[in-house]
């Protein structure tokens, strides 16, 4: 329990610095990309190629470094997040789809969401960018093909081993919806595994891996009051398990029961 609090604490503080640097560095670069707009359409730069060149390489910089602030904003929670009520298995079967149309054939690709499955409270864009973050790497890890597994069944409250790695409050209502991402790839390394979470780690080779995509499932976790664990060791696979937030049935609309006898109206 103190090894959860001391990770949760460390990747807490790593957060603040981040998303300080983050902020101001966005805003350096609203600064930028507006002044290269204006150049943009300088009259002048439409007979002088070599100046647009330059003006439309510092524009996909600018956007790259966009970018990369937006990651690092996700993962300090300051990114604003708009939840709604999101139905898991239309969520994982589309998001499969996707999967076995971009991802190597040798990629088995399987989903089994409970048939009992509530919804979820979360940011559908966000929810999805994780969920593809953590495909990607399962990805990297199978190199020789494997299977790629998505499972989804609700659960009532977080595990302990979790829940004492957080701030309060961590308990929620309604419970929760218990995602599962199983890969047979390489697994991971007790030292991988401890520091997988933070930003710019990365084992990946220069320019394959920023480091950055798990970082963004963790600060989305936390922001939508959730959690994420990592389950792995080299040669076993890994498995991440995200625990999602169900709406809050006290802040939804109820619909009026009909009374037991008393027939629908029509
Ligand atoms: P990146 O993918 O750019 O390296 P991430 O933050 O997404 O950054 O991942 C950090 C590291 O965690 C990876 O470099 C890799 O070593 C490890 N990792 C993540 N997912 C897996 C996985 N499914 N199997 C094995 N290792 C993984």
């Amino acid at each position: 329990a103190d090894e959860a609090l001391n990770h949760a604490q460390r990747l807490e503080s790593v957060g603040q610095l981040t998303g300080g640097i983050a902020h101001d560095f966005n805003n350096l670069l609203t600064v930028i990309s507006g002044n290269l707009q204006v150049l943009e359409e300088l009259p002048s730069l439409a007979e002088d190629p070599w100046g647009r060149h330059l003006v439309d390489a510092a524009a996909r910089a600018t956007r790259r470094g966009a970018d990369l602030t937006s990651k690092l904003l996700t993962f300090s929670r300051r990114q604003l997040l708009q939840p709604s009520s999101i139905d898991v298995g239309v969520l994982l079967n589309s998001l499969a789809d996707v999967l076995r149309r971009t991802l190597d054939q040798r990629i088995r690709i399987e989903v089994d969401v409970a048939p009992s499955c509530p919804p979820v409270q979360a940011d559908p864009a966000q929810l999805e960018s994780a969920l593809l973050n953590i495909a990607i790497n399962a990805r990297d890890a199978m190199p020789e093909g494997g299977t790629l597994r998505f499972q989804a069944s609700p659960c009532g409250e977080l595990p302990g081993t979790i829940r004492d790695g957080l701030e309060a409050p961590s308990r929620q209502e309604d419970g929760y919806v218990v995602i599962s991402i199983i890969d047979t790839g390489s697994g991971m390394p007790e030292e991988v595994k401890e520091r997988a979470f933070e930003p710019f780690f990365t084992t990946k080779e220069a320019g394959r891996g920023t480091g950055l995509g798990l970082s963004t499932v963790y600060g989305f976790a936390k922001q939508s009051k959730g959690a994420v664990a990592i389950d792995s060791a080299p040669g076993k696979g890994t498995t991440f398990t995200l625990y999602v937030p169900r709406p809050n049935r006290s802040e939804t609309t109820v619909t009026e029961a009909v009374p037991p006898g008393k027939d629908v109206p029509k």
